[in-house]
């Protein structure tokens, strides 16, 4: 295994939050090394176009993909390492252990840690949610917005908050067929929407981004409803159909109101869950709030977490968006820069005062928001018996049911009935097979407890991760 040694502050994640973090952590003087799975830098609103791309109009590619490119220029300086198509794969003994297909195994070692892995779509179990033709909102996103590949000539769009608005008029904007969007949260009510207005200052950007955005869906004549769900995909082989109902305030499907419409493509865009297994390997201390996506970190105004030396920023933390991200990496790194004695508290707190300012008004904006697309508890009830929740090991919901009369043990669902123990650790169905303890065992869903994460986080071949003597070739299987 090599070592990258010397590094003040390794962060993880090169998205906006880590990207902020590494540039003015490193503009202070820290030697960092910056890491990230993808192969170029960005996450996931700042997202680059690949290599073999050639870029000759930089404008074209919108505002967040100039902002993009200005953070990045800042870490442009011989004091920061950039570790890109570089996963990494724990953290333990003080070191965090990557993987990279040539480079193989390295461990870095640091004084300062800064987690910043972001988020990824809020998975929903419905009958026929595993059809092909069906596809969370941020991977049609990304296809939409890439490759220009639309995943169908006939799009329904299904989900809540302000992304699922955000998302289904980029689509039609890129030229997606969306025909119909349906949001689970009701009409927002005049206290809800009082509320929100009497936090609008520092946000007045986001509020012309949804008036643009539900213009694009007025002009291309496409029904938004509020107060509507969905309820089941079907089709032989892949998608056909969808059918959707009116949602009661716990966003159960009302009977009677059910309709089932014709379509090729079923966007799914509930919301976010962050990522937090890095955290739970460090042994982070955790919060619930299902509006923020569930078990969140607990972290100071400065992003330090309840681990010294661990610093927790952006969409892990609770999907805040791109600005907040911004502002939380620079106040990380601002404390950390502090805590090394690279600059005084006093250069510290003035330096901090606009990015403290414009994060205090973006969460209490975002927590407006949250209210008012609070999200019920009925979006885990969709499943029916034969619903498969973990998708790795094609477990269903009548596999899960008669283990967890009796038992309220995630881990304990997992070891009987492999569900979690797939690629994707849980990342798919953890939440909701707690939310089905929670409902049978009459208990509040933030007392189930995490399955244990486990080494790797991510998937990786094992040829990555394999002793260099298994090399040899009496043990290849020919
Ligand atoms: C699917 C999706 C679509 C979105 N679309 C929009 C939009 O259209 N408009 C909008 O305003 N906001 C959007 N958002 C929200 C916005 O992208 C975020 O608020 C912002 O990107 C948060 O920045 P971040 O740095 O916290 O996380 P991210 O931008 O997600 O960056 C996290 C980075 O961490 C890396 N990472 C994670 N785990 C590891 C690991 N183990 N090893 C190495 N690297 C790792 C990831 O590869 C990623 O690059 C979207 C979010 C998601 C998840």
């Amino acid at each position: 295994m090599k070592s990258v040694t010397g590094n003040d502050l390794v962060v993880i994640g090169g998205g906006p939050a880590g990207i902020a973090a590494a540039a003015t952590a490193s503009s202070l003087g820290l030697r960092v090394a910056l890491i990230d799975e993808r192969v170029t830098l960005g996450g996931q609103i700042f997202k680059r176009v690949g290599p073999g791309f050639d870029l000759r109009e930089r404008k074209s590619l919108g505002k967040d993909y100039a902002r993009g490119s200005d953070l990045i220029d800042e870490i442009d300086r011989p004091n920061v390492t950039v570790l890109t198509s570089t996963t990494v794969l724990t953290i333990e003994d003080g070191k965090v252990i990557t993987s990279h297909a040539e480079e193989g195994i390295r461990a870095l070692d640091y004084r300062f840690l800064i987690i910043a892995p972001g988020a990824y779509d809020r998975p929903v179990a419905f009958p026929g949610w595993t059809l092909p033709g069906v596809m969370t909102a941020g991977a049609v996103q990304t296809m939409v917005k890439t490759q220009r590949i639309s995943p169908g000539k006939k799009i329904f769009f299904a989900g809540s908050g302000p992304l699922a608005l955000a998302f289904s008029a980029q689509l039609i904007g890129l030229g997606a067929p969306v025909f119909r969007v349906i949001e689970s949260a009701p009409f927002p009510s005049p206290v809800n929407a009082l509320r929100l207005l009497s936090r609008i200052g520092g946000n007045l950007d986001l509020i012309r981004d949804a008036a643009k955005y539900r213009s694009v869906l007025l002009k291309a004549r496409v029904p938004f409803k509020y107060g509507r769900i969905i309820v089941k995909a079907e089709g032989e082989g892949r998608l056909e159909y969808v059918t959707h109902a009116k949602a009661d305030r716990e966003w159960n499907p009302i009977p009677g109101t059910e309709v089932r419409e014709a379509c090729d493509a079923l966007c799914v865009g509930y919301g976010f869950f962050p990522s937090h297994e890095l955290f739970r390997l460090v042994d982070c201390a955790f919060e619930y709030d299902e509006n923020r996506g569930g078990f969140s970190v607990i972290k100071d105004e400065w992003g330090a977490t309840s681990v010294d030396s661990v610093f927790a920023v952006g969409d892990g933390t609770g999907v805040t968006g791109s600005y907040s991200a911004v502002a939380q990496g620079r106040l990380a790194g601002l404390q950390i820069a502090s805590r090394l004695k690279k600059i005084t508290e006093e250069e510290r707190d003035s330096t901090a005062k606009p990015y403290a300012r414009e994060l205090r008004a973006r969460n209490r904006f975002q927590s407006a928001l949250n209210k008012m697309f609070d999200v019920g508890a009925g979006i885990y009830r969709l499943a029916d018996s034969k619903t498969v929740i973990c998708r790795c090991e094609s477990v269903t919901r009548g596999a899960i049911d008669p283990i967890i009369d009796s038992t309220d043990d995630v881990s304990v669902v997992k070891g009987i009935s492999r569900a979690g123990m797939g690629l994707c650790q849980g990342r798919n169905c953890q939440r909701h097979i707690a939310a089905m303890i929670a409902d049978r065992h009459q208990k509040p869903i933030s007392s189930v407890s995490f399955q244990t994460p486990r080494f790797p986080v991510k998937p990786v071949e094992i040829g990555a991760i394999a002793d260099d003597s298994v090399r040899e070739e009496k043990y290849f299987i020919t």
